[in-house]
Order: C-alpha cells, then sequence, then structure tokens
C-alpha cells in the first residue's frame, strides 16, 4: 500500500471511530449516517483510495472541476453530490455529472434542473447518450430513464453568507414549488453553519435546520424531507447529536486543501 493511501486508510478509520462515538452518545446506530467524502480540491487517485477502502458517496462544489476529474474515475460505483452552489447556467452540465444535487436554493434552479432532467431521460444529446451509456455498462446497471433527480434544498444557516441557500421564510414555499416538478425528489435539507473554533457553538444552527424541517413536517406529512446534511470535519459530531443523516468531511479525510 502506498503510503498516501495508508494515510487516508487511517483518517477514514479514526472518522469512523468518531461516527460511532456520536450516533452512541446520540442513541443513534452509525449505520443511519452516510459518510460524503468531499473531495474538492484533491485528485482523482485519492478518491479513487478512499472508494477502494470502502467510501462510496463523495461531495463536490465545482461543476468544472468535478467534469475534469469524473473522467479518470470511470467504472466507480460511487454516489456523486454536487454540494457546492450551482450556477444557472451550468444546471443542464450538473445533471449530467451528478447524481443529486444536495444545494438546490431557489425555484429558478429547481425549473432548470427539471428541464435539463426531462431532457436527460428522454431524448438526450450525444455527450448524454454517451456519458449514460458508458456509466450504465460501468455500473452494470440500466438506469431508469424515468428516474427523478435527488435534491436537497440548501438553507441558508450563516446570517454571513450571500451566495447559496434560501432563507428560514423561504423554505416552506421553496418546497412547495420544489414537491411539484416532475423529474425532481426532494430528500431533505443540508445547511452550512458559521464556522466556530469551539463546535458547539454551531450546535442551535444545527437544531435550528432540524426544526425547520420538522416545522414542514407537521404541516405537509411526516415522511417528508428525511435527510439532514449537516456537519464537517470539525463539527460533525454536533450535528450527529442534532440528527444529521449525512454528513460531509473533507479535511479530516484528505488532509488540509491548498488554497484555490
Ligand atoms: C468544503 C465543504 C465541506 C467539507 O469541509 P471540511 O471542513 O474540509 O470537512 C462540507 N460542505 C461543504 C458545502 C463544503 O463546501
Amino acid at each position: 500500500m502506498s503510503s498516501e493511501s495508508s494515510e487516508v486508510t487511517d483518517n477514514l478509520s479514526r472518522v469512523r471511530e468518531r461516527i460511532d462515538h456520536a450516533a452512541s452518545r446520540a442513541g443513534r446506530g452509525a449505520e443511519e449516517i452516510t459518510l460524503i467524502a468531499v473531495s474538492k480540491t484533491h485528485s482523482a487517485a485519492q478518491i479513487r483510495n478512499l472508494y477502494h477502502v470502502g467510501v462510496r458517496h463523495f461531495g463536490e462544489n465545482r461543476v468544472q472541476e468535478w467534469e475534469a476529474k469524473r473522467a479518470h474515475l470511470s467504472g466507480l460505483d460511487a454516489v456523486w453530490h454536487m454540494i457546492g452552489h450551482v450556477q444557472s447556467n451550468k444546471a443542464a452540465k450538473a445533471v449530467r455529472l451528478f447524481d443529486t444535487i444536495d444545494s438546490l436554493d431557489s425555484a429558478d434552479l429547481a425549473e432548470r434542473l427539471d428541464r435539463a432532467r426531462k431532457d436527460f431521460n428522454t431524448e438526450g444529446s450525444e455527450i448524454t447518450e454517451d456519458i449514460e451509456k458508458s456509466r450504465e455498462r460501468e455500473k452494470g446497471i440500466e438506469r431508469s430513464k424515468t428516474a427523478r433527480l435527488r435534491v436537497l434544498i440548501e438553507v441558508k444557516l450563516d446570517p454571513g453568507e450571500t451566495k447559496s441557500g434560501v432563507s428560514g421564510e423561504d423554505l416552506a414555499p421553496l418546497v412547495k414549488a420544489v414537491l411539484r416538478f416532475p423529474h425532481l425528489e426532494l430528500h431533505g435539507l443540508m445547511g452550512v453553519p458559521p464556522y466556530f473554533d469551539d463546535a458547539e457553538k454551531a450546535r442551535p444552527y444545527f437544531r435550528r435546520l432540524r426544526e425547520l424541517r420538522d416545522a414542514i413536517r407537521a404541516e405537509a406529512g411526516n415522511n417528508l424531507l428525511p435527510v439532514l446534511s449537516m456537519g464537517m470535519s470539525h463539527d460533525f459530531e454536533v450535528a450527529i447529536e442534532e440528527g444529521a443523516t449525512e454528513i460531509r468531511v473533507g479535511t479530516a479525510l484528505f488532509g488540509e486543501r491548498g488554497k484555490v
């Protein structure tokens, strides 16, 4: 084993241990929590290393960067998450390159994703068909052409964040709008609290995301929005205690990112 991949193996065991401890403190099973390895700025080779030690979910925050890397990762049966802001003009490309968009934050983007997914399912440009066919070959599956695109709505938890996320007040109307799109399947919410050295300070933000979800459930149905994507390298234990079902971990798995 190369030193790079044994380092990644060690990092993964440490993260899994932290997940186990946090889950048992919260009286939850560790298997209820999906680990998403956030691979932005890291190479396709590093993604492959983590895949080979069992990680099956990866998150990227830029369409362009992921497009370049995925070309080197054919054959991996993983779920690729878009966790960054999706610009309107990248919506169609994002639909072709990702299995789930976790950062949906406007009705306009929902409409674009819905339309793009419809095109993807039905006619399909040449490039779409190529990618889709090779994916099916790689995965040994026939991907249903009527499948909906999984989406999460990103809620703005950090008042200082200007680029992405819907405000708490605008969440309910956006949920209603997204539920009407036939080619989208809304699974839950994602949120990023402000950064605190003391992770405990992030707790009220995680709790708020869960409470916003619970308020929507009270109105629209108890099975709605089962997924809460919250918690990063330095604060995921607190997020798990507050009900996270997916955590997004970069640094603790891959090491520090270079400045980009
Ligand atoms: C980069 C990023 C992460 C991972 O952050 P780490 O602190 O490296 O674990 C998680 N979520 C989002 C939205 C990110 O952009």
